[in-house]
């Protein structure tokens, strides 16, 4: 049947199916899609240079354990096997529904039948002053007024999500250029000691990297602990206490006031507390949000997608416009375990709601019937995991049970939280050999009553 398959060969054809996004859901669905439809046409368009690549491995691609041989997840037959038309580098700037046809950055237009937003999201940059590092030591050596005044008028400039690339040594880390320009910049200008903005997951995961090659960390984090969406103060204090103890400096409360350059070039960071740290490197790691570039650059002459956080889908993973399907970090979805809309920005529900949208756009019928947050991340040997609800509010009715075991001389804690006989919420921190059990209770919604009685 090869003669009958239809491949996209050329741009101003119409793909019976454009992808935007290479990663975790786009490719996902691609692989649905070839369950049902063995010869639709498949156009693949992603803004990146490489291949395809598991993002949760561009931690340890940074740490030096893996190499980029190891990073991709598909390989060229995938592309070859399920006929696929790959573009790289092409940045889709806005699509016009109306028309179906997906238009980049630099002018080129894509005509589909069918169109999964699978696009992930983008890293939050936080307004912060830059200031010029001459003019910042003159004002902590002379404290006159005129001295300060001079600062505030040189110091306009804020930065923002395209600035901070024209400053050397400012960096995120949500994407494999990201890990291999960190790599060669560290090589490059022998760092031993970094900032990292933000102490939840991915400056965690930066952290765990740099540490692995031997670099100081310091971690500012504008809540009381690290990993303050997920963990406790008790699976906190035994992270914090364990990288306190290995050199690096957690900075809770706190926050970043002024990034100190000279010459365009990372010099130094002033702290909400007034405290100077000299750092060459500095990664902003606040947050990532659903990347929702595309579709507000699209509104001015369109039918509008429907987003909040995210985009939003129904269960069959298809927008409010028809034909054009959502999957993965860019869009809110279901959280089974609050039951409300959320953005659970994890691989595997990117693959699961890639898959679901690809099946439908093929025209089978599954539905998604939602999941839950859940990441695990190792520091300094220290292997951890979080599951679900972890922080419940405050206990208002006494509905919600929690069992602790705390033991910070084994850096151990263990946390699970119960309702009505259910686990819904779930810390390990030191062992988390039965993570796995857990995670089958939580997603059977098993009744674990009878588990836990005293
Ligand atoms: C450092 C780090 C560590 C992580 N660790 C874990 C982990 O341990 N476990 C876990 O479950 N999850 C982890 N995650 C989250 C996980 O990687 C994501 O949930 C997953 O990659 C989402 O897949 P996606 O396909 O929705 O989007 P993405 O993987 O973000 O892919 C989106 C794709 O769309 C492309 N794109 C975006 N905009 C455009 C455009 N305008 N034009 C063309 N192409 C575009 C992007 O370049 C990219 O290729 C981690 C993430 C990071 C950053």
């Amino acid at each position: 049947m090869e003669d009958t398959i239809k491949k996209i060969k050329k741009t101003d054809e119409i793909a019976d199916y454009l992808i935007i996004g290479n990663s975790a859901a786009g490719l996902s669905a691609v692989s649905a899609i070839r369950t049902i439809d063995k010869t639709g046409s498949i156009l693949v368009l992603t803004n990146e240079q490489y291949k395809n690549y598991s993002k949760p491995l561009i931690t340890y691609l940074l740490a030096g354990k893996i190499g980029l041989d190891n990073i991709y997840f598909k390989d060229d037959k995938f592309y070859e096997e399920n006929n696929i038309l790959l573009k790289s580098e092409i940045n889709v700037k806005k699509i016009n529904f109306k028309d179906k046809m997906v238009i980049s950055d630099k002018g080129i237009s894509f005509k589909y039948n069918k169109l999964l937003l699978a696009n992930g999201g983008s890293p939050i940059i936080p307004k912060i002053r830059i200031v010029e590092a001459d003019d910042f030591i003159e004002n902590f050596k002379n404290k006159n007024i005129n001295i300060k005044v001079k600062e505030e008028i040189i110091t306009q400039e804020m930065l923002d999500s395209t600035n901070y690339k024209n400053i050397s040594g400012i960096f995120t880390f949500t994407c494999l250029q990201d890990a291999l320009q960190i790599q060669k910049y560290i090589i490059e200008n022998k760092i031993k000691e970094a900032v990292i903005l933000g102490g939840g997951l991915i400056g965690l995961k930066s952290a765990e990297a740099l540490l692995e090659i031997g670099i100081k960390v310091n971690i500012i984090e504008l809540s009381d602990r690290l990993l303050s969406a997920t963990f406790d103060k008790y699976a906190s204090s035994i992270i914090e206490n364990e990288m306190k103890n290995n050199q690096s400096n957690i900075y809770t409360n706190n926050t970043i006031n002024k990034i100190l350059v000279k010459n365009n070039k990372l010099v130094g960071i002033e702290l909400k507390n007034k405290e100077k740290i000299n750092t060459k490197l500095l990664i902003i790691a606040v947050g990532v949000v659903p990347d929702l570039r595309i579709l507000k650059e699209s509104e001015m002459e369109n039918e509008q997608i429907k987003y909040g956080r995210g985009i939003f889908t129904d269960e069959y993973m298809q927008t409010n416009i028809k034909d054009v399907y959502a999957a993965g970090d860019v869009v809110e979805s279901f959280d089974f375990i609050t039951g409300n809309k959320a953005n659970i920005a994890i691989w595997p529900l990117a693959v699961r709601q890639g898959e679901i949208a690809g099946i439908n756009m093929a025209g089978g019928n599954k539905i998604y019937s939602g999941g839950y947050f859940m990441n695990s991340i190792e520091i300094l040997d220290i292997p951890s995991i979080s599951i679900g609800l972890t922080n419940p509010a405050d206990n208002n009715d006494g509905s919600i049970e929690i069992i602790k075991d705390f033991k910070p001389e084994r850096k151990f804690y263990k946390k699970i939280v119960i309702l009505e006989g259910k686990i819904i919420g779930l810390i390990l921190v030191g062992n988390i050999d039965r993570a796995g059990i857990y995670g089958g209770l939580i997603k059977n919604e098993i009744d674990v009553k009878s588990m836990f009685q005293a």
